[in-house]
């Protein structure tokens, strides 16, 4: 296990595409690491995407990459994405990587590279999205826009506020509901951004065994809970995400009592809603992952395969959703439960 950190990577080296250093949020990021090495590169693809990056290696010692993202800015929901109910399910990736080390992250076979790319064209984005509000397919619902896919967009917020200014793009517009998943304790830094019903803050909580053994890096469940606390009586939507819910020894007896102490610790009639999910990853993710070596029993384990996607098998899938709905029926009424 690895121990929880107060993140603020010092940066040895930032990377700066052609072009992404006139707009503000470089200009931003750049002065907060003033020792940082700058390197002027055509394209950051050509450092991101090279060859033979020893990813495990790079993750204990992050750079940045500052780039213009290039259309496409939002992509359709996939079979891995919980869309919570909505129809009008899209995500973007202003951020690719992640501070967090979970070690069942698709993130380890997805890039070649750990390094984080930060896009710097915030308003392309901005503008993706009032498209895409006004061309989603059922007007009765709100276009729902994951924008902490590919990342822990809080985990960073102090370093690179993307958070901060998505959340006011968003309480400028209608019909629009952007989600920032996460398990930052980090909630501070938005004590000044004032809550909209635009935006659902999902906090990913996990019992404290899993917590130490397969998200590395990430803060501890008090802390968590702590950040639920202070975005609840600020008066945030706030969702609880179980995902995934891992297989581990006696997983019924570590959850039930997880969930036993978490609704005695915050005050859960006013959650918006809860998702459930298990572990589950691409199959050519999975493979690249395991071929980096992770140290954990994750890459070790007998899954089926599902459309390209492995997960754990189908009969312990259904024990877990019955499990999970019948601890959650409790406190939870069952529209505000997504279960995958
Ligand atoms: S917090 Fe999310 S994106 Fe970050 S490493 Fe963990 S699972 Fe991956």
């Amino acid at each position: 296990m690895k121990s929880a950190q107060n993140f603020l990577p010092d940066f040895s080296h930032i990377y700066i595409e052609d072009g992404a250093e006139k707009y503000p949020l470089a200009k931003d990021i750049i002065k907060r690491f003033p020792k940082a090495e700058k390197i002027y590169i055509p394209d950051y693809k050509t450092v991101f995407n090279r060859s033979g990056q020893d990813f495990i290696q790079q993750k204990k010692s992050m750079n940045l990459i500052l780039a213009v993202k290039k259309p496409p800015f939002l992509y359709e929901s996939t079979d891995i994405l919980q869309d919570a109910g909505f129809e009008n399910f899209v995500y973007t990736t202003p951020l690719l990587n992640c501070l967090y080390n979970c070690q069942y992250c698709f993130l380890q076979g997805m890039y070649p590279s750990a390094n984080l790319v930060a896009f710097a064209n915030e308003d392309d984005f901005f503008k993706a999205a009032r498209n895409a509000v006004l061309q989603r397919k059922n007007k009765n619902q709100p276009l729902v826009l994951s924008i902490s896919y590919n990342t822990d967009l809080l985990a960073s917020e102090n370093i690179i506020p993307f958070c901060r200014h998505w959340i006011e793009f968003a309480s400028t517009q209608s019909d629009i509901l952007i989600e920032i998943r996460t398990k930052s304790a980090l909630f501070n830094v938005l004590k000044n951004v004032k809550p909209h019903k635009n935006v659902l803050l999902g906090w990913t909580l996990s019992p404290q065994e899993v917590i130490e053994k397969y998200e590395w890096d990430t803060p501890p469940l008090d802390r968590r809970l702590n950040a639920v606390r202070q975005a609840l009586e600020k008066g945030w939507k706030v969702r609880l995400c179980f995902d995934p819910v891992m297989i581990i020894p006696q997983w019924q007896k570590v959850y039930g009592r997880f969930l036993d102490e978490l609704f005695e610790a915050i005050p859960v009639d006013q959650i918006y809603d809860a998702v459930v999910g298990v572990f589950r990853m691409n199959k050519d993710f999975f493979q690249r992952a395991r071929k980096r070596e992770p140290k954990v029993d994750i890459y070790y384990k007998d899954y089926e395969l599902n459309k390209s996607v492995l997960s754990i098998s189908e009969k312990v899938h259904e024990e877990v959703k019955t499990f999970m709905l019948e601890k959650l029926e409790q406190h939870f009424s069952l529209d505000l439960i997504d279960i995958w």
